[in-house]
Order: structure tokens, then C-alpha cells, then sequence
């Protein structure tokens, strides 16, 4: 496919220029030879003119005019002769002769000018009249140019009006112009040709590179980064290539370190699970009311691992089906804040509700959103130390209502934020996953936020604190509502 774009731009390019110069010789022969002939003509006329008045001044009338002229139309047949390479010609019937390389074969002579005396009457004759015909004042004036010598006329100096067949050496210089031109053509389109390659080796040189890297990724080699060698549309191509080739890259390591990690995270509680059994089962433990709670509390912890990763799954999936219903805002806070307060209380942690009087109802689904804001409640509380505060606070404006929630606790270092939100990211790796720990709650969290068509984000300052802010949009929840 490559090799066939460079030869389709080479022969553009070809044709392109050979139209270009097959029009500009179409052109410059027809001028040539319009130009020619034109000048050929003048000074052909010019040369008669001056011959005739001479002739007429030495003798004080046209007597022997017409014995002169025939016999230097049998000697010498030519017009003045074409311009010799240079575009300039000769004017007169002696240097017509110097010069010339092969000298043509005078063909019959075929008067170009006729003569009419003052009378009308015709001297030299010039075809379609007669010698000794007399021609009219009208006929004159038609077909002739007045010759005047001292403001006189004397004569009238008779033309055809029809155009002259060219002579041997008008042919010659006309057939050198041809050649010329095929030389140039020929000349141009080589160079069409050449230039022509390389510029289509040129333009399609990106595309060859994308060509390779595409494949490469199509054969798992994802990471692939091609040069950006123009800011045209094939450099936004390639720009758009290694974007998505770096996304396609980072997709494919979060995959891999997801599955590592729902690996782990399972087999954790699974291990303490069938450990305690396998104890109990050869008699060396005791099965106590405190290892029961033990192992329940993990098998808690596995349920709620899965139904986490389920519930993400069906927000990849699209398919998260909301139970949406009016709810008032005021009571969401309400709700979440009476869920931790005991666990606030019994860390030393204040937890206020603040929020906006006359807050307005939201279509969603309670259960859903409450889950987003204890979501974010549990992280302010593991990461506040005793004697801080968590603020859960609502506001409304036009059509958007914003949900917070505030701590003064540890905060995030700025190069994890970007992060934090990504499935299984945990700031402290390290740290035990003890408290449901599985780097899943802010992941829930967007995605529980974004099937209600809002958006989450976070700010926070290391030592300072943190506050995690919702935007819903009161009328789109309507609209959505309404399908
Ligand atoms: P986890 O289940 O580990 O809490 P999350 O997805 O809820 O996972 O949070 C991801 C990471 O974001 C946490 O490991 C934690 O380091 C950081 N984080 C979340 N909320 C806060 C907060 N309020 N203060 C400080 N760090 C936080």
C-alpha cells in the first residue's frame, strides 16, 4: 500500500507538471508563431515601402517599376528572413542571405505587396487584381495603405489581407522552436519525476513509521513512540498515535497490576480464613467465640471486595442501574454523618454537618450516594489524627450542587493525587489493609458519581488536610430522571 502512495504522488506530481508544460508550450508556440509572423510581415511591408519610394524618388514616377520588381522577385523570392536563434531578425534582402546556414531552394515567388499608381491604377499586381486594372477609391482605401512622399500621395501600396505560407526558413526557425520546447518538456519532466520520488518518499515517510509501530503494538508491543516530524496533519496523527499508544501502554499495566492486586487482596482473608479452619479442624485451636469473630470478620471483608469489584464492573460495564428518587440533600449529609459519628466519637474526631439553608432535593440514588460520601467519610477518618475534624458540608448554585468533604488530617502528597482515584492505588502501599483498606473507595466513589452524570475531585495540602468535592448537576439528574 506504501509503495503504491509513492508511486500515485510521484505520478501526480508528473502529471501535474507535464499539464503545466504541455499548456505553457501549447501557448508560447501559438504566440511564437502569431508574434512571427506578425513582425515578419511588417518588416517585410517596411522593406517594399522603402524599395518602391526609392524607386519613385530616383525616377520622379513609377516608370520601370514593374521590369524591376519582377526581376528581383525571380531573383530573390524571400520575405526578410526569421530571427536566427536570438529573436532578431533581418531586414533586408542582403542580409537574408548572410548568414543563412543552408540556403532554402527558392520556391515560386509569391508576391506579398502590390502597387497601385495614384490614378487606382495597378503597377504591381497582387492578387485578386490585374495588372493595369483600375481600381476604385473604395477598393483603395480597403486593400491598400497610402505611399506619400512630402505629404503627397503617390501611390497606394496594395496588400492581400490573407496570411502568408511560411518559407523554408520560417519553417526551420518554427520546427527549432518545437524542438526547444520538447527539449524542455522532456528536461521538466525528468525533474517532475525526480523531485517527484523524493517528495512522495518524504511525505510518506511518517506514515511508513506508523505503519511499523502500528504493528508492533498490534502484536502486543504496546509502548510504542514514533518521531513527530511536522506539526501538519500527519504530525497530529503522530501525536495522536503516541498518545494513545502511552494510554494503551498504562491500560494494559493497570490491568496487569489489578489482577496482582484483586489477587492478593482475596487471597489475604481467604488464608486466615482457611487457616483458622484447618487449625480447628486438627484440634489445634480451640474454635472460641473470638476466632469465630475473626474469621467473620474476614469473610466480611472478602464480601465486600467482591461487591466492590462488582460494582465497578458494572460502571465499566454501564450497566450500574441507579434507584433514583427525590431526595432531599440536607438528609444524605444527615444520613452519612449519623453512620460515623459513633466511630468519630470514639476516635476523638469532630464531625459536623454544614450546609446551605433551603438546600433543594436531588433525583438519585440515596443508597448509592450515601455509599460515596461514607466512602470518603472512612478515608477522612483514617487519615485525621485524634482532636481533628471532618466537615461533610452541601451547596447549591443555578443548577449545580456541591457536596464536601473536609479534613484537617494527614493530606496527599501532590505527586499522588493524579492517582488516587485509580483502582487499587494505595498512597502507603506498605501499610496493612486492615479497616477494608483495598484501595477500591474513591474508585467506587467516581464511578458511583459519574453514573449520576457529576463529577469528583480533590484538593489537598500535605500536614493541612483534605477536601474532596462532588458536583452534580440538579437539572441534567432531572433530565436523566426523565428518560
Ligand atoms: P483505601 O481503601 O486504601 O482507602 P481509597 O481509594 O479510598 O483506598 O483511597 C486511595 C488512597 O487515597 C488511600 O490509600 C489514601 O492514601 C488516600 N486518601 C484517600 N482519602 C484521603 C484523605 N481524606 N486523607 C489522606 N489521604 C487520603
Amino acid at each position: 500500500m506504501n509503495r503504491s502512495l509513492v508511486l500515485k504522488l510521484t505520478l501526480a506530481f508528473l502529471l501535474v507538471s507535464l499539464v503545466g508544460v504541455a499548456l505553457v508550450a501549447i501557448f508560447s508556440r501559438v504566440i511564437t508563431v502569431r508574434e512571427f509572423d506578425r513582425l515578419v510581415s511588417a518588416q517585410a511591408k517596411n522593406s517594399f515601402t522603402g524599395e518602391v519610394l526609392d524607386h519613385y524618388q530616383t525616377h520622379g514616377s513609377w516608370q520601370g517599376i514593374e521590369t524591376v520588381f519582377q526581376s528581383r522577385t525571380n531573383r530573390r523570392p524571400d520575405p526578410p528572413s526569421p530571427p536566427d536563434g536570438g529573436g532578431r531578425k533581418r531586414s533586408n534582402d542582403k542580409g537574408s542571405r548572410e548568414g543563412r546556414e543552408t540556403p532554402p531552394t527558392p520556391p515560386t515567388p509569391i508576391p506579398q505587396f502590390g502597387l497601385a499608381d495614384q490614378t487606382g491604377q495597378v503597377l504591381l499586381r497582387i492578387e485578386p487584381y490585374r495588372s493595369g486594372q483600375h481600381l476604385s477609391a473604395e477598393q483603395l482605401a480597403q486593400g491598400g495603405t497610402p505611399l506619400e512622399i512630402e505629404g503627397q500621395q503617390v501611390g497606394t501600396i496594395l496588400e492581400t489581407g490573407q496570411p502568408r505560407p511560411p518559407n523554408a526558413l520560417e519553417e526551420q526557425y518554427l520546427a527549432r522552436t518545437n524542438i526547444a520546447l520538447l527539449i524542455a518538456a522532456g528536461g521538466v519532466a525528468i525533474i517532475a519525476l525526480v523531485l517527484g520520488l523524493a517528495l512522495a518518499r518524504t511525505l510518506t515517510r511518517p506514515l511508513r513509521e506508523l505503519t511499523g509501530a502500528t504493528r508492533l503494538v498490534a502484536q502486543g508491543d504496546l509502548a510504542q513512540e514514533v518521531p513527530i516530524r511536522s506539526k501538519d496533519e500527519l504530525g497530529q496523527l503522530a501525536v495522536a498515535f503516541n498518545r494513545m499508544s502511552a494510554d494503551l501502554a498504562q491500560a494494559n499495566h493497570l490491568r496487569r497490576q489489578m489482577t496482582a492486586d484483586i489477587a492478593h487482596d482475596l487471597g489475604t482473608p481467604l488464608t486466615v480464613i482457611t487457616g483458622y479452619i484447618e487449625a480447628m479442624r486438627d484440634g489445634d485451636l480451640e474454635p472460641t467465640q473470638v476466632r469465630f469473630e475473626a474469621m467473620h470478620d474476614e469473610a466480611q471483608h472478602l464480601k465486600r471486595l467482591v461487591l466492590d469489584l462488582r460494582t465497578l464492573s458494572l460502571a465499566d460495564a454501564g450497566e450500574l442501574s441507579l434507584n433514583r428518587e427525590s431526595v432531599p440533600v440536607q438528609d444524605l449529609l444527615e444520613r452519612v454523618a449519623a453512620a460515623y459519628r459513633h466511630q468519630a466519637r470514639q476516635q476523638n474526631i469532630k464531625l459536623d454537618v454544614l450546609s446551605a439553608a433551603n438546600l433543594p432535593h436531588i433525583e438519585a440514588d440515596p443508597e448509592r450516594m450515601v455509599q460515596v460520601l461514607g466512602n470518603l467519610v472512612s478515608n477522612a477518618l483514617r487519615y485525621t489524627p485524634e482532636g481533628g475534624q471532618i466537615r461533610l458540608a452541601a451547596r447549591s448554585e443555578a443548577a449545580n450542587l456541591w457536596l464536601t468533604v473536609q479534613d484537617n488530617g494527614s493530606g496527599i502528597p501532590p505527586a499522588e493525587l493524579p492517582h488516587i482515584f485509580n483502582r487499587f492505588y494505595r498512597v502507603h502501599k506498605s501499610r496493612p489493609q486492615s479497616n477494608g483498606q483495598s484501595g477500591l473507595g474513591l474508585a467506587i466513589a467516581r464511578a458511583l458519581v459519574e453514573a449520576h452524570g457529576g463529577t469528583i475531585s480533590v484538593k489537598s495540602e500535605l500536614g493541612q488536610g483534605t477536601i474532596f468535592i462532588i458536583k452534580l448537576n440538579l437539572r441534567q439528574n432531572e433530565k436523566l430522571d426523565a428518560v
